[in-house]
């Protein structure tokens, strides 16, 4: 039995595992079906800018799961960070800065003093619970606590939405949205801080992983999509590749979307059926309209800003050059705006077209030189964000399992499956998760 470990994808997931196996002297082959690492997170260039596949930022910065997987490796300085923490909310009453502790909290000047204490008392017992707390709630929505509450407290609520990917507050889970709290409580050992690439392109977290996999005797062929997965006996002994050939192994890692892989990579009857529909309920698309644009000057110094409003449709505008200005040539000026949409207007050009439009406006009632210095546009939606939305019912331990009950050899890592936090900090989480599984597998 061939005694290498296929890893089916070389986004966050699939990289963060291979990494956790080289470390642990085990010999993985990558098979990537694009042209490039990252997966979702692959950047690209543009006109001498890096742009990144939507905007892409690494929630709790050293304290996230893909740090913890890099230190675990012994490879943090490889990956020099840039940290995210200057961040504001814009509301008609103009900048308030954005709390990145409870302390702060107080001085939200967002909502007025009463709406302040009503949000500490919600927010303080949940920062100080358990993550094991926080399961009971994985099916009660956000709304659940924020129901009853004063317009002005909800506005904090409406405003970091975006954060989750989520529309609105009642997409959001309210045990996902009290771990977020818990993770950023410092008291707790957790950070509100973000991270980014210090050198530009979210996919550098890639890189990074992807070297250290070669350094370690493992390999990673890009173009290269994998077919089916072979079972024979309820034991995995191989995969067929794009090109027909069949390669032996015994241990498959799958690191996309499960409920796609369920019903792509295996013959008919392998798997059953009521898994493969269980798992199906998960597909439940998160959607943004991004838009990159690259400006003649720099119209503000703050990292993020998150309009505040009804009437705002733009969720967030990042100014990616203030975070690292390796993103732009010099002279030019990288931000990206976004909100999250239903993902029937992902395929709307018109509706894009408009939101785009309504973006403008809005950012130049906040920065009246925004259009003056506007070099280009470059508009982009994606229906796939996470593979997970952060739903009630839909997260942490409700998502694909790592292993199928009676299957030997197969596991699944990504943001499908079991792990908690936001895109590709629950990709990492995944692989921390799954990593011992699979090398008790490869020990047995
Ligand atoms: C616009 C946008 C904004 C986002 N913003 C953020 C953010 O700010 N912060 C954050 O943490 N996350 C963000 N995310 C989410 C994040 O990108 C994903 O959650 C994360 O990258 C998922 O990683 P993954 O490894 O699970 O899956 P993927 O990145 O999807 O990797 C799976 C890989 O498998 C490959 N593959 C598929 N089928 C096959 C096959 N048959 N054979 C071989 N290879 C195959 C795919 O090509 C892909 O490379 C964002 C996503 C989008 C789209």
């Amino acid at each position: 039995m061939g005694k290498t470990t296929v890893i089916i994808g070389a986004g966050v997931g699939g990289l963060t595992t291979g990494a956790l196996l080289s470390k642990q002297g085990h010999i993985v082959r990558i098979l990537e079906k694009l042209s490039k690492l990252g997966g979702r997170t692959a950047s690209m260039k543009y006109r001498n800018h890096i742009l990144d596949n939507g905007f892409h930022i690494m929630p709790f910065y050293k304290k996230s799961a893909i740090f913890s997987v890099l230190k675990e490796i012994g490879i943090q300085d490889r990956l020099k960070l840039a940290k995210v923490d200057d961040i504001a909310f814009h509301s008609d009453s103009g900048f308030h800065k954005y709390p990145k502790g409870m302390i702060d909290l107080l001085q939200l000047s967002l909502i007025p003093f009463k709406s302040r204490i009503i949000l500490l008392k919600l927010l303080l017992p949940m920062a100080f619970s358990s993550i094991e707390k926080t399961e009971e709630w994985d099916d009660k929505s956000l709304t659940e606590i924020t129901k009853n509450l004063d317009p002005d407290t909800n506005a904090f609520f409406e405003a970091v939405c975006m954060l989750a990917f989520a529309d609105t507050a009642d997409h959001i889970s309210l045990g996902e949205f009290a771990r977020t709290i818990i993770r950023a409580n410092p008291f707790k050992g957790g950070t509100s801080e973000f991270a980014y690439p210090d050198d530009g392109g979210y996919d550098s977290i890639s890189r990074v992983l992807g070297d250290y996999i070669i350094e370690n005797n493992g390999t990673i062929e890009t173009n290269h999509s994998v077919q089916k997965i072979i079972i024979e006996n309820s034991k995995v002994i191989g995969i067929i590749e794009n090109d027909g050939t069949f390669f032996k192994s015994d241990c498959v890692v799958v690191s996309y979307p499960a409920y796609v892989a369920l019903n792509q990579l295996f013959d008919e009857n392998t798997i059953d059926r009521k898994f493969i529909e269980k798992i199906n309920r998960l597909d439940k698309k998160t959607a943004v309209v991004e838009v990159h644009f690259a400006l003649s000057s720099k119209i503000d110094s703050r990292q993020v800003v998150f309009p505040v409003g009804d009437n705002y449709t733009t969720k967030g505008i990042f100014f990616i050059s203030n975070i690292t200005p390796s993103v732009s040539p010099d002279g030019e000026h990288l931000i990206i705006a976004g909100t999250p949409v239903e993902p029937s207007v992902a395929d709307d050009s018109v509706k894009i077209k408009e939101i785009v439009e309504k973006m403008k406006d809005e950012i130049s009632s906040i920065y009246p030189e925004f259009n003056s210095s506007l070099l280009w546009e470059r508009p982009m939606a994606w229906k796939l964000v996470e593979s997970v939305v952060k739903e009630p019912g839909m997260v942490w331990k409700s998502k694909m399992p790592h292993e199928i009950p009676g299957i030997e050899g197969l596991f699944f890592v990504g943001d499908s499956t079991i792990s908690y936090g936001i895109g590709t900090d629950s990709a990492a989480h995944s692989s921390i998760l799954c990593t011992p599984k699979i090398q008790s597998f490869l020990k047995s």
